[in-house]
C-alpha cells in the first residue's frame, strides 16, 4: 500500500484539478475515503484470507470494476443525500460521482508504484493476476500504524513527498493554467 496521506492526496488533486466547483469540505473528505477505502481489505488477514487469495489484499478491491461500482455507488448515495440528483443539476451528480470513481480507481494504480507486496487484481474479475508497473519508485507503506511511526514511515513520507505530492500540485496547477487560458 501507498499510505493514507498518498492517497488522498491523489483524490484531493483529481477534485482540485477536475472539479473544482464540486471542492467542499465534505467532498474532500469523501473522496478521501473513496482513495483510501480498497486498504479495508486489510482485514480480510483477520478472516483467515491469505494475501493471494482474489479475496485477499490487493484482490478485488483492488480492481477498476470495483472502483467503479463501489465509487459510483457512494457518489450517487452522496449526491442523493445532499440533493444533488435532480434533473436539472445532473452534471453536478455526474461530476461527483466520477470524483469519486477516479478516487477510487487511483488507489490500485499508485499500489501499482509500489516497490513491495503483491501487485494489485486490476482487471478482476476478468483476470486474478496481480500486477505492478514495470517503474516502482514509491517505498512501499508498512501495514501497521506503529511500524508507520518510525524510520520506514519516514522514508515512505519522503519517496511520497517526491513521486505522489509534487506530481499532484503539478497536475492541479497545469489544470487551473488550462482553466484559465
Ligand atoms: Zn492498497
Amino acid at each position: 500500500m501507498a499510505s493514507l496521506f498518498g492517497h488522498i492526496a491523489v483524490s484531493t488533486a483529481i477534485g482540485y484539478a477536475f472539479f473544482p466547483k464540486h471542492v467542499r469540505p465534505l467532498t474532500l473528505i469523501v473522496a478521501g475515503f473513496c482513495a483510501f477505502a480498497p486498504d479495508l481489505d486489510v482485514l480480510s488477514f483477520r478472516f483467515g484470507i491469505p494475501y493471494s487469495s482474489e479475496w485477499g489484499h490487493r484482490g478485488w478491491t483492488h480492481s477498476l470494476v470495483f472502483a467503479l461500482i463501489a465509487g459510483g455507488l457512494i457518489g450517487l448515495m452522496f449526491s442523493a443525500i445532499s440533493g444533488k440528483t435532480t434533473w436539472s443539476r445532473q452534471t453536478t451528480w455526474r461530476h461527483i460521482t466520477a470524483w469519486f470513481v477516479l478516487s477510487m480507481a487511483s488507489h490500485p494504480l499508485l499500489d501499482m508504484l509500489t516497490n513491495g507486496g503483491r501487485g494489485c487484481a486490476l482487471w478482476w474479475p476478468f483476470s486474478i493476476e496481480r500486477i505492478f508497473f514495470p517503474w516502482r519508485p514509491i517505498q512501499v507503506s508498512p501495514m501497521s500504524v506503529s511500524d508507520f511511526i518510525s524510520p520506514w514511515g519516514l522514508e515512505v513520507l519522503a519517496s511520497e513527498v517526491l513521486w505522489i505530492g509534487f506530481p499532484c500540485m503539478g497536475l492541479v496547477l497545469l489544470a487551473r493554467m488550462i482553466q484559465k487560458g
